[in-house]
Parts: structure tokens; sequence; C-alpha cells
């Protein structure tokens, strides 16, 4: 814990020990990390940092563990692909994709839940648990799996085979429940006080958070240690969205960047669950909860734990933020893999859809330095795309395929 000073709430200000709190006892107000920046200071390099680990472990000065022995599976250190069509497409000259859906549990979450299970084992918990949309119990189980630890995942029952298989396979205890996400959180935090297991985002919330700050620091070295003018960011919890300008503010306030961060963060989510960018457009910043209907199930969060700190880096970036139709969601994801060769999951989806908006409407100029940050991976959400893709399906002969061939051109497939 070299760096790390300790806890401190959000809201007040009051100071924590470094222990698995997640909420101010005087207020109730989340706790966040607190560090040592000046000594952090002292210490970090971009030499520092680029002979370190190729995973999101090179970040590990400003990451709150104590040890060099990380729950790592390897997160993290994935590609920043230059658009070549889609921008093309968009009239955006200077696109890059954030692929984060190869991390090794397919989806960014490997980023968050390797801190908090670092950090958990640290405190000497022996079950790592969560309360996930989807991809997060994924995460959960295969670092459970590496760490050695029991882990219980819960579940809305409704989610994509893909993510309940991908989560099962790693043998953690599976359970599906039979409402929301948001049912589901409120009875993880009842669970939570009965048995002594590391929640990931809820007990653990506050390191685990810090995770997502590497998708900030990780972007900005592949610019070359520039942050974007834009960044286009899916969002449920809204902490992502919010670690991920912290990442840029703290390379810049530590000197390693060459330029000032002066990035909008646009924040994106599905019109059937857009709490954040209701409470965004709304006269007093509040959020109202939502009850979820949407394809993006990892983003169905209808009352977002950090929305007003979301809502707060919307206005000091000057970032928008923007509902995605139900219907564009499996455009955007067709429309990144035909043109780029990524598969997305909807919320890379929602992603998408919103970069094209974003860029029709001229918020975003085209020569302007814009990352889409992609999340998910497309084969945990194959249900959002099986209507729309066709396989010609022939018999073994060249005459059944020169049809198949032919009744395609004529059907415009
Ligand atoms: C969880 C998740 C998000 C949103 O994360 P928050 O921090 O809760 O806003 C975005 N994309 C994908 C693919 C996710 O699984
Ligand atoms: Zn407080």
């Amino acid at each position: 814990m070299a760096f790390v000073t300790g806890l401190r709430c959000r809201e007040c200000g009051r100071t924590y020990p470094t222990e698995p709190l997640n909420v101010c006892d005087f207020c109730f107000g989340p706790l966040e990390v607190a560090y040592d920046y000046d000594a952090i200071a002292r210490i970090i390099s971009r030499d520092r940092i680029t002979s370190g680990p190729l995973s999101m472990w090179r970040y590990q000065d400003l990451l709150p563990v104590d040890g060099t022995d990380a729950v790592d599976i390897n997160a993290g250190f994935t590609p920043l692909v230059k658009s070549k069509n889609l921008g093309k497409l968009l009239g955006l000259d200077n696109l890059y994709i954030k692929n984060d859906s190869v991390n090794p549990s397919y989806s960014f979450k490997d980023r968050v839940v390797s801190v908090a299970a670092t950090k958990a084992l640290e405190f000497g918990f022996e079950t790592l648990a969560c309360a996930s949309t989807g991809n997060l119990a994924c995460s959960v189980a295969a670092h459970a799996a590496r760490a050695g630890m029991k882990a219980v995942v819960f579940i809305p029952a409704d989610l994509e085979a893909g993510k309940v298989i991908g989560a099962a396979i790693y043998a953690p205890t599976v359970v599906a429940i039979k409402g929301s996400y948001d049912e589901v959180n409120r009875l993880c935090s009842e669970v939570g006080d009965n048995w002594n297991w590391a929640f990931v985002n809820i007990n653990m919330r506050a390191f685990y958070a810090e995770g997502s700050k590497t998708l900030g620091y990780e972007v900005a070295e592949q610019l070359n240690w520039r942050a974007p003018q834009h960044a286009v960011v899916p969002s449920a919890s809204g902490s992502m969205y919010t670690k991920i300008y912290k990442g840029y503010k703290e390379l810049e306030s530590l000197g390693l960047l060459d330029a000032p961060v002066t990035t909008k963060m646009h924040l994106t989510q599905a019109a059937g669950c857009a709490p954040i960018v209701d409470g965004f457009e709304s006269e007093d910043d509040i959020i109202k909860p939502v009850k979820p209907n949407t394809v993006a199930k990892s983003l169905a969060i209808g009352n977002p734990a950090d929305g007003i700190y979301a809502i707060r880096t919307l206005r000091e970036s000057g970032g928008s933020a923007y509902a995605v139709p139900e219907e564009s969601v499996t455009e955007g994801i067709k429309l990144l893999a035909e043109t780029e060769g990524i598969f997305t999951e909807t919320a890379g989806g929602v992603v998408i859809s919103g970069l094209r908006y974003l860029a029709s409407s001229g918020a975003i100029k085209r020569d302007e330095l814009t990352v889409a940050y992609i999340t998910g991976n497309g084969l945990k959400t194959q249900e959002a795309v099986e209507d729309v893709v066709h396989p010609l399906l022939i018999d073994p002969s060249i005459s059944s395929f020169e049809q198949a061939l032919n009744g395609q051109k004529a059907g415009g497939n």
C-alpha cells in the first residue's frame, strides 16, 4: 500500500482506514481511495511504466494494492486500433477504437476485478462475490479460479446464455435471481451483512472502481502520452466513465502528459435504461431510478450508484450524454463488425451508435482525436444479432452454390 493513505468520503471528506468499507458512517456518502500523490510523483515516470508488465499492472503505483502479487489473468494492454473504415464513413479522420473486448474474460470488467480480487486476498477473504449484470460474474468467477478462492456470483435470471455459461464454466456458485439487476444488488447488500464475503462491487467497491482508471492511462500511453479530445463511453453504474477521466487527470497532474487534458467525455446509454442521461438533461441534475427494459443488458442498471459523479464529470469535461434508440444498438454492433472487424456486445453497439450521432450532429469534428471505448465481446450477446445474420444454406453441389449466390444478390443481402 505504498501510496494509499486510506479511504475518503466523496461527500463530506471524512477519512477512514484502508478496510473493506464502502459507505461513510456519518453521511452515507461513498468512499474513495486516497493516495499520497506527492510520493507517487517522486517515483513514477514514463520509463517506469513502460518497463512494467504488458498488462494493466504496469500502472500499479496508481492502484490500491500492497504487494507485487496481484490476482492477474492478464487484464489490460488491449489494442487501440486506428479506424480505417468506420471513421471514413462517419467523417472522422482521427478515430480510434479501444478494443477492450479481448480481455481474458472478454470485457473490461477484468480490470476492476483484478484489483478487487487482489485486495480481497490482502484482506484475508476466502470468497469473492458480486452483483452482476453479466460480465462482472464472468470476471469474478475467472479471477477467483486463478486465486484459488471460492466464488458466488449473483445475476438476473434473464441474462444472455453467453454470460451465464461464460461465468459458470469457472465453477463458481451461480445464483440467478428472478428480478432486475437493482433487485440483485439490493439482495447482495443484505447477503453481505450476513456472510463475510468480498463483494467486489459492494464492500470492495472503492478498490474495484480504481481498476477502471487503467482504461484512461492505457489510452493516453497508446496515444503517445496525450488524452484524446473526445472519449465515447458506455455507462451503467457510471463508475467506469468517471474513472477513465480520473485516469487522464491523474497522469496530467503527475506531469506524464505532453498537453493538458481537454477530453470531452461523452456518456452513452440505451434508451430503455438511461437514468444518467435523463438526470443530466433534467433541471436539477437529479437521477430518478428507472425500470430497465433494454437489449443492452450489461448496461441495465436502473439506479446507478455513481450516477451523480458521472453527471459531475459530464459538466466538468464539457461532454454530452446520449440515449441510443433501442433499435440502433444492433445497428451499432453490425457497423463496427462490418467496418473494422471487431465484434462487440450490446454495450459496444450503444457506443458506436452514440458515436455516429455525435459525428453527424457536429459534436465531434472531422480532425478531432476521438476514442470509442469498446468494453465487451459480441460472442456473449449473440441473441442481439441472431436475426440480422444470414448464412447461406446449400446442398454440397456447385449448382446449389450458384443458386444461393444468385439468390443472395437478388435478395440484396
Ligand atoms: C459493466 C459494463 C459497463 C458499465 O460499467 P459501469 O462502471 O457500471 O458504468 C460497460 N460495458 C460493459 C461491457 C460492461 O460489462
Ligand atoms: Zn461522509
